[in-house]
């Protein structure tokens, strides 16, 4: 697997630090199931932070940050291959779907989206987004920031094409119009830290059913 489209250094240095949110560490977690370069990346960060912490003058940690830490410790991660399994569904996305991809509960939207709401917490929303194959979500910008990654398919915008693996940062200076590509339905697991800004009355209405 080839991936073009990677988190940037800061997403995997807070990765890496137990310093990420729930929602992009769990963007940032099935990334690495697809990324060895990126597995790579958070493992030299860790060790080069555990070397820190090792000389460190104790500080005051924020409550949860320990939970965080120590919940980070159950989830090694290695630049060893991590196997997909065979449906598709990457481990870290399991306990938040109740099960496999194949059988989430889509909600549609039209004709050629559909979405499921995971979770939103602190003003960040998660979601698994789909379109069949050439669908087009619409022109939008972002009030904040839309984190795309891309679980199977692959969609394209003037950014780029995006196939599973890749990641998609999107802010308040990108307006994009992101189409499925043709073949097979489009899934991406998206974080938005804001309400997306559609273009038109459709996709207003459309962006307030999403939930966006
Ligand atoms: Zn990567």
């Amino acid at each position: 697997m080839n991936i073009l489209h990677h988190p940037g250094e800061d997403m995997i240095l807070a990765y890496a630090s137990g310093a990420s949110g729930e929602a992009i560490s769990l963007l940032m977690a099935t990334h690495l199931t697809f990324c060895p370069q990126c597995r790579r990346a958070v493992a030299r960060a860790e060790s080069l932070g555990g070397a820190v912490l090792e000389t460190a003058v104790p500080v005051t940690m924020g409550e949860g940050a320990l939970a965080a830490t120590l919940a980070r410790l159950d989830t090694p991660v290695s630049a060893t291959p991590v196997p997909q399994p065979q449906d598709g569904t990457p481990a870290p996305l399991r306990p938040y779907l109740g099960g496999s991809l194949s059988s989430v509960r889509w909600r549609s939207m039209g004709a050629s989206l559909a979405f499921v709401p995971l979770f939103r917490r602190d003003g960040v929303s998660v979601k698994l987004l789909k379109g069949v194959p050439g669908a087009d979500t619409g022109l939008h910008s972002h009030l904040g920031k839309e984190f795309t990654l891309v679980l199977q398919g692959g969609f394209s915008d003037a950014t780029g094409s995006y196939a599973p693996g890749d990641v998609q940062i999107a802010d308040t200076d990108v307006w994009h119009s992101p189409k499925a590509d043709t073949g097979e339905d489009c899934i991406n697991l998206s974080v938005t830290t804001a309400p997306l800004r559609f273009k038109g009355l459709v996709p207003t209405i459309a962006g307030k059913l999403f939930g966006f």
